[in-house]
């Protein structure tokens, strides 16, 4: 029962509904009235293959995906994407501006955490010859000029000319730093909306290549902008499902004929990582991750009986107030400090530190006393890190709140 577990506010893989761990033994043991357990059936089955059809429609009707983007299944998680991505957006490149130079075709990243760096890094492995350009830097406007706590403003950034791609992270994970999620980003007076991410500066009679990394907010709220993207990459182990699947949105204009932007002089693209592969094999070219997939399809489910994305933009944004509720409390106390500049505050990572000598231990250790884990920051960043993401309910994000509150007390 969930009185008997342990309360997991751990970044991922995080915590999962009670109930559809307890319906996924059942379908381990026998999927679909087949007779056969899921991890065992063939992912050619008729059974399966319905099943896949089914968790794209569940993703399709709760995101409002419209039929300009393919939904897609894959493996290797956002990391494979920061590779893949490059990849298929450089065909598309080439097939577009086949006479162009590689040093003609640049990549734009807007760095605001570690996972934007991180794909930055890739995008210059995999660039060879071609521009990498930091289209907008987080930590120039940050507390100490080299953390990430901000979203930059929409001044700062400079995009390429017709650029391979434009990638950002709409939350980033490590830092605790999202993307405000209205879909204007600026308002009727045409001010900017700072702390969103900057649409209005993308050409509008252009395709444009803007690459969303939602890794650990997807299906968490609705996605501002949703049909203005060429590719959205999410893998499930946040709010979805278990590690192993990888969930893609592509525009259909970015599902390209790999072989022939080769042949152009672009690089090949592994089999599985071609958007083209996975789309005219309805995501099936090799054997997919049929567990992973299956426990995501119940939690999407789920989603949908619970009332989709209006339910969860509700209650997520509640449980996010009622923590930074007791972390502003304790910033007052002088007990905690925040990590982040306000305004750039992520909705599923609350990244903090306990001020004083030896207090995070004493503040981790009444955590755990209370049956709550996970809590302990990213190495890299230290402190605490609290993740919200959507298998967390209001109940325990109340607790933990209660728990942040008695600690104050009680210093
Ligand atoms: N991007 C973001 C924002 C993430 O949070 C993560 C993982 O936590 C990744 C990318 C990498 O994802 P994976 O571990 O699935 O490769």
């Amino acid at each position: 029962t969930e009185s008997s577990r342990i309360i997991n506010f751990g970044a991922g893989p995080s915590a999962l509904p009670d109930s559809v761990l307890e319906e996924a033994t059942k379908g381990l043991l026998n999927f679909d009235n087949t007779g056969i357990g899921i991890a065992e059936i063939s992912h050619r089955s008729p059974e399966f293959t319905s099943y896949l059809s089914s968790v794209e429609a569940l993703i399709r009707s709760q995101l409002s995906v419209p039929t300009t983007h393919s939904i897609l299944f894959t493996q290797g998680g956002g990391t494979a994407q920061f590779s893949a991505v490059v990849l298929n957006l450089l065909a598309r490149h080439r097939l577009l501006f086949p006479d162009l130079k590689d040093e003609e075709r640049n990549l734009d990243y807007v760095l605001t955490g570690s996972w934007s760096k991180s794909a930055h890094k890739e995008g210059l492995r995999m660039a060879g010859k071609h521009q990498v350009n930091v289209a907008a830097d987080g930590r120039i406007y940050s507390k100490d000029s080299k953390s990430f706590d901000i979203i930059p403003p929409h001044e700062s950034y400079k995009f390429s000319k017709d650029p391979v791609l434009i990638y950002y992270c709409e939350n980033e994970t490590v830092n605790g730093v999202q993307f405000k999620h209205d879909s204007e980003s600026i308002d009727k007076e045409g001010k900017s909306i700072e702390g969103t991410f900057p649409f209005h500066l993308l050409p509008k009679d252009k395709l444009v290549p803007l690459v969303g990394d939602y890794s650990s907010s997807f299906m968490s709220r609705p996605i501002p902008r949703l049909a203005d993207h060429a590719v959205i990459y999410a893998g499930a182990q946040k709010n979805i499902g278990p590690a192993g699947l990888t969930i893609l949105i592509v525009r259909n204009d970015c599902i390209v004929d790999v072989d022939a932007a080769a042949a152009l002089g672009a690089q090949p693209v592994p089999v599985t990582m071609s958007y083209k592969t996975l789309a005219d094999n309805q995501s099936a070219y090799n054997t997919p991750p049929v567990l992973a997939i299956y426990i995501s399809g119940l939690v999407l489910k789920r989603n949908a009986e619970l009332g989709g994305m209006e339910y969860y933009e509700k209650v997520n944004r509640r449980k996010m107030q009622t923590v930074y509720g007791a972390l502003r409390e304790g910033e007052e106390k002088g007990v905690f400090r925040g990590h982040v500049q306000p305004g750039s505050e992520s909705w599923m990572n609350v990244v903090f530190v306990v001020l004083g000598e030896g207090k995070e231990k004493a503040f981790l250790k009444g955590a755990e006393e209370r049956g709550m884990s996970g809590i302990k920051g990213h190495r890299s960043v230290g402190g605490m890190r609290v993740s919200l993401y959507n298998a967390i309910t209001e109940e325990q994000a109340d607790k933990l709140a209660a728990y942040m509150r008695e600690f104050i007390a009680s210093q």
